[in-house]
């Protein structure tokens, strides 16, 4: 395979300057890096696109998913990997959409970014961007990846884990599939081979999906306050441990199994950032298996919630996606 590399900037702190409201994205951020790399020697060589409205990914909706992989579809052919460089803080979420809407993927996505923006003094942007072009422009794979600070991270096991570090995002479940020092340590055993396209253009409702957390003293009510929405299709539940909740709440169980019965696909996602869900390891967490709620194994967070979003705006018939979302289908679970 040859050809460039492509470079999608989306937004975020890399390419952010002051304003009297803290930083925002910059005018002419495309201009500034490419002057910064163009000294650079060793680097493959690269296109850059800009999105128009280079955003803060606070702001991401799940729409732009589709706008990002739009745009690196329709140029799939001309480039030997991507890099797309986005917010950090919403990077883990993008990063496991891509990889649901890409799998089969014969050439590497990259995500990358910055804690600190590439016109200030003490970046991370530029180390963190030529390595990410490295690696775009050399593996054989079909990983949609998190290249930051000093690792490459399976992108749909990664989190956003320090709001300071540069090395700001960890894969609690899953190796780095690369360490990055003076050498490149690539463990070439853990990427996902390139596989055959079997792209998805999914079209989100935003609605679609929710994410509630379990604490002491939720309520049915709060449940229902929920799930009542016509337009919700998909409930990540994050519960304690090993997947349990409060059995011993009046109604809470029941409210969620109306909430199935209606067709809603309840995932039963673990706050621990580390370990399994193992549901009817407790007797407070089988009732759940007993209502159809689905575990979602090992998976992050943004794992589920992006495989939950993909697989509704792609399947209509909730047996089908609760199938699916219990099979693994592009790394995202052990
Ligand atoms: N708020 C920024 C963003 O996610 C943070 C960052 O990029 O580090 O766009």
């Amino acid at each position: 395979m040859s050809g460039p590399v492509l470079v999608l900037h989306t937004g975020g702190t890399i390419g952010m300057a002051r304003s009297p409201d803290g930083y925002r994205p910059m005018p002419g951020f495309g201009a500034v890096l490419r002057r910064q790399l163009a000294g650079v020697s060793g680097l493959p060589a690269f296109d850059l696109v800009e999105l128009p409205q280079p955003i803060d990914s606070a702001n991401l909706q799940p729409a732009q998913w589709t706008t990002i992989a739009a745009e690196l579809v329709a140029r799939w052919d001309d480039y030997r990997g991507f890099v797309v460089l986005h917010g950090t803080d919403t990077m883990a979420w993008t990063a496991s959409a891509l990889s649901f809407m890409l799998r089969g993927a014969d050439r590497p996505v990259i995500l990358t970014g910055a804690q600190v923006p590439l016109v200030e003094p003490r970046s991370d942007a530029l180390t963190n961007l030529q390595t990410a072009l490295l690696l775009a422009g050399s593996l054989r794979c079909g990983e949609v990846g998190i290249f930051f600070g000093r690792r490459l991270l399976r992108g749909n096991r990664s989190t956003k884990s320090s709001s300071i570090a540069f090395d700001a995002f960890s894969s609690p479940n899953a190796p780095a599939l690369a360490e990055v020092g003076i050498e490149v340590g690539i463990d070439a055993g853990q990427l996902l081979p390139a596989g055959a396209r079997d792209f998805a253009r999914p079209v989100f409702d935003p609605r679609a999906v929710a994410v509630l957390t379990v604490h002491p003293g939720l309520s049915a009510r709060q449940v229902d306050a929920l799930t009542d929405d016509p337009a919700l299709r998909g409930l990540v539940l994050c519960s304690y441990g090993a997947g349990n909740l409060p059995d011993a709440e009046p109604g809470l169980i029941d409210a969620l199994a109306r909430a199935v019965a209606r067709g809603v696909v309840v995932v039963n996602r673990t706050q621990c950032a580390h370990g399994p869900v193992v549901q009817g390891a407790y007797a407070t967490g089988a009732a759940l298996a007993r209502i159809g709620v689905v575990p979602a194994a090992d998976m992050t967070l943004e794992s589920a919630f992006a495989k939950l979003h993909v697989l509704l705006a792609t399947h209509a018939d909730p047996a089908r996606v609760r199938t699916l979302f219990a099979t693994a289908l592009c790394g995202e679970m052990s």
